[in-house]
């Protein structure tokens, strides 16, 4: 592949650029796109709608890259779990969740996750590096392809990695995914751990996809236990950041609060939690800690879990119990990790 172009490495009128320099009229680079990101093409040869001499021109300066698919578990629930292997050998793990008519893929930003969130196994293996906005998007690219003729149809950016860290790319990723692929921005949601200055260009550089805020405690001592980025970036500039958060009119910000006994699941946490996002058009995803070896954490029993989302909905805030799925095959929130292929064979 030395010196070759990878097609997909390409914005859209990079590709233009180079279709021309080639001497190729520029409406093959919009056939190419369609190709890529339509049909899920993973080689210049499958494109049929090209001459065998444009296919064989177009190969000797261009290529495909693809991931590579390592492993595949179902779980008992039907959630499956992806791990994909990337050109320098790093893997990611993508998550598809069929749900009532939905098919929900997770997707990873980067290779490991430098947040060290106290409760979540990808913190646990450290930072690797961040994924290119291509790799983020051929996650979808490559299920898709894995699961023809279905089609993955919602898109949640909440696999391994912090989104917000990995701006450029993740920014350039939902563009793509949103006119390329075709996925409406109204199904697509990025989670973040808060990192507080991101939010505000967020909003004014991405496409306006749904927000979800991990807040997970309602004092700084509970939050810079949990998670260490709450010493950066405090729960009071993270809550005024949210309040000023441009929505859209219709549009809600999601808090996901995972619920650990002892932690952060008391009734004063809920009134808490009540009192912080006073005045803040938003929901509640009350998510139960999914256990993981690596950790001595619990999760709340089921009795707590509903009282403190009584106190939510007596507030009037829309707040769910999130059964998180795959967890039979570590593929829930909190669950995913891959590293190198030392780590794969425990995998
Ligand atoms: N870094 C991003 C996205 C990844 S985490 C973020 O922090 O939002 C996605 C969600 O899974 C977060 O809301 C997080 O709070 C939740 N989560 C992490 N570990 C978990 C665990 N062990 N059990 C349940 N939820 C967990």
């Amino acid at each position: 592949m030395a010196n070759k172009i990878n097609i997909k490495s390409l914005s859209k009128d990079d590709l233009a650029t180079f279709i021309g320099a080639k001497g190729l009229p520029r409406y093959r680079a919009e056939q190419l796109f369609q190709w890529i990101y339509k049909r899920d093409v993973s080689s210049i040869d499958e494109i049929t709608e090209f001459s065998r001499e444009l296919r064989n021109t177009l190969r000797e300066v261009s290529f495909i890259s693809n991931l590579e698919l390592v492993k595949r578990l179902t779980s008992q629930d039907r959630t499956e779990k992806f791990l994909f292997a990337l050109e320098d050998g790093n893997t990611i793990e993508s998550v598809l969740i069929p749900d009532e008519g939905r098919l929900t893929l997770c997707i990873s930003s980067q290779v490991g996750c430098a947040m060290s969130c106290r409760f979540c196994l990808t913190g646990k293996q450290g930072f690797v590096r961040n994924l290119t906005s291509y790799e983020i998007v051929d996650q979808i690219t490559a299920v898709n392809r894995l699961i023809r003729p279905a089609r993955i149809s919602n898109i949640v950016l909440m696999g391994m990695g912090e989104p917000l860290a990995n701006f450029d790319e993740v920014v350039e990723a939902l563009w793509r995914i949103v006119y390329f692929i075709g996925i409406s921005r109204r199904r697509i949601t990025l989670s973040t751990a808060g990192i507080v200055p991101k939010l505000r260009l967020f909003a004014e550089k991405a496409p306006e996809v749904n927000l979800a805020i991990s807040l997970n405690a309602t004092t700084d001592e509970e939050r810079n236990e949990l998670m260490p980025i709450n010493k950066t970036y405090p729960l009071p500039q993270l809550i005024a950041a949210c309040r000023k958060y441009p929505l859209q009119p219709t549009r809600k910000i999601t808090f996901e609060y995972v619920l650990i006994d002892g932690k952060n699941d008391s009734i004063e946490d809920a009134l808490r939690l009540v009192h912080l996002l006073k005045g803040i058009r938003c929901k509640v995803n009350l998510i139960p800690l999914n256990i993981h070896p690596e950790s001595s954490l619990k999760r709340s029993p089921d009795k707590k879990i509903l009282a403190f989302q009584n106190i939510l909905l007596k507030s009037r805030i829309r707040a769910l119990i999130r059964g998180s799925k795959g967890q039979d095959i570590l593929a829930a929130c909190g669950q995913l990790r891959s590293g190198d292929a030392k780590k794969q064979l425990a995998f």
